[in-house]
């Protein structure tokens, strides 16, 4: 299989290192990609906005893909999936009409009222008067986010009724919804529009500090499995928001065939949606793909061809995966680049193959070193048995990388470790 990757963070990094492991693949390209994808895939330069310009790429003899794999939000949004489906070519993610569950808001709200998904109750404010309304109506802690796509940045949390008028005020339209309590969790679902498969689930720490504190960033970390959940809780949101997700967008006439991600809050009421997104979310891809044992072309061809419902079951390690995101200086605010990345060597010769590094936003200077060219620079990921082994390894290879003015955060699975090693391994939650 010939397969083209569209995206260049440490996400299509993750994607392109299991292509890279899986015997059927036989070529792998991606555009524009990064310096770390550079070492296993063959990059080329494409405005990943622009459809025509996506599908001749991979229809060039060169890269003549059998499978196009798009792994940001953006370019679904625009449409690009379905410039590349209208060649003929079998793409991984979903047409502009179906990712709008993650391009606006309100349209997901709408989605999940008809298929009767539970998610925070929310209105739809579009002047200052509904917005006041609206906020006094829930009351504190609010919860105010901007209608279209933000890069994870268009959401505020917050007790401070002027935070939250001002950041409604900044949008268009905005979204405010009830304060959902409780932990939450990440969890991907690949689906061909008809059958869905789950992936385990993750937890990301979103906020740049230790702790929980600071600004919101695209995430500094994330781990999987969850050992502190109910066992059944992937068949249980299965059941109760992806498939009737699916089939309500089938029902549509705009099925979503790609990657769904539900980002779910467990209240003490149950689950509830926070969020859909149309695409595997950074960092958590790290950590799941860390762990499955299926091979990842055959996976998203049958769901690209809607052949889902005939594959085998997938296949899990019984390890535990932990990934750590290294963050420019100042990020998320005006994050550097052009500092040089050093120890990403050291790393692979003493740490892997259980720890590695995934670039985000890297590439090579005149003089071929790695410099940051993004917020987020790299993430380390690594594997052991159980969050505890997991992490040691993931800090000791964050420990060797050499990065001016870089931060992260220290605290990754830090809580969910410490009640695993007390109440036994991670929890089993395969399907
Ligand atoms: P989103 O971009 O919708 O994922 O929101 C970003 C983050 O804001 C989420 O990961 C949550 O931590 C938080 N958040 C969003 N919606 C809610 C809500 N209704 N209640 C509590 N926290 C929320």
């Amino acid at each position: 299989m010939r397969i083209l990757v569209i995206g260049g963070g440490a996400r299509e990094h993750a994607l392109c290192r299991s292509f890279s492991l899986d015997p059927e693949v036989t070529a792998l390209h991606c555009a524009p990609g990064n310096a770390g994808i550079a070492e296993v895939a063959t990059l080329h330069a494409v405005d990943a906005l622009d459809g025509t310009a996506v599908a001749t790429l991979a229809q060039t003899p060169r890269v003549d893909a059998d499978l196009v794999v798009i792994g940001p939000e953006a370019p679904l949004v625009a449409g690009v999936a379905d410039a590349v489906r209208a060649r003929g070519i079998a793409v991984f993610g979903p047409s502009a009409q179906a990712a709008r569950l993650e391009g606006s808001k309100a349209f997901a709200k709408n989605v999940m009222a008809a298929a009767g998904v539970p998610t925070a109750r929310s209105y739809l404010c579009t002047t200052p008067e509904e917005t006041d309304e609206a906020l006094d109506a829930f009351g504190p802690p609010y919860v105010v986010k901007d209608d279209g796509l933000a890069a994870g940045k268009g959401v505020v949390v917050t007790d401070d009724v002027a935070e939250a008028r001002a950041h409604a005020r900044a949008c268009d339209r905005v979204v405010i919804e009830e304060f959902l309590d409780g932990p939450e969790v990440s969890l991907f679902a690949v689906t061909d529009g008809e059958s869905v498969v789950p992936l385990q689930p993750a937890q990301d720490f979103k906020r740049a500090h230790d702790g929980d504190e600071g600004p919101n960033t695209g995430g500094m970390g994330a781990y999987s499995p969850l050992p502190w959940a109910d066992p059944e809780l992937v068949q249980e949101i299965e059941r109760t928001v992806l498939q009737p997700t699916v089939d309500e967008l089938r029902r549509r006439g705009t099925p979503f065939s790609g990657l769904l991600y539900a980002g779910l809050a467990i209240t003490s009421r149950g689950i509830r949606v926070i969020e859909f997104n149309a695409r595997f979310g950074d960092p958590e891809t790290q950590a799941v793909l860390a762990r499955l044992h299926t091979p990842l072309a055959g996976l998203l061809r049958a769901a690209a061809t809607g052949q889902l419902a005939a594959f085998p079951p997938l296949r899990w390690s019984d390890e535990a995966a932990v990934t750590v995101v290294v963050a420019a200086h100042d990020y998320p605010a005006t994050p550097r680049t052009g500092d040089v990345v050093e120890g990403l060597e050291e790393i692979a010769e003493r740490d892997a193959p259980e720890a590695y590094v995934l670039h985000a936003g890297t590439k090579r200077d005149a003089e071929g070193r790695v410099v940051s060219a993004g917020g987020r620079v790299l993430s380390v990921t690594a594997t052991g048995s159980g969050l505890s082994g997991a992490r040691e390894r993931a800090y000791a290879a964050v420990g060797r990388i050499r990065l001016e003015g870089s931060h992260h955060r220290t605290d990754i699975a830090a809580e969910a470790a410490e009640a695993a090693d007390e109440g036994g391994g991670p929890a089993d939650t395969a399907r």
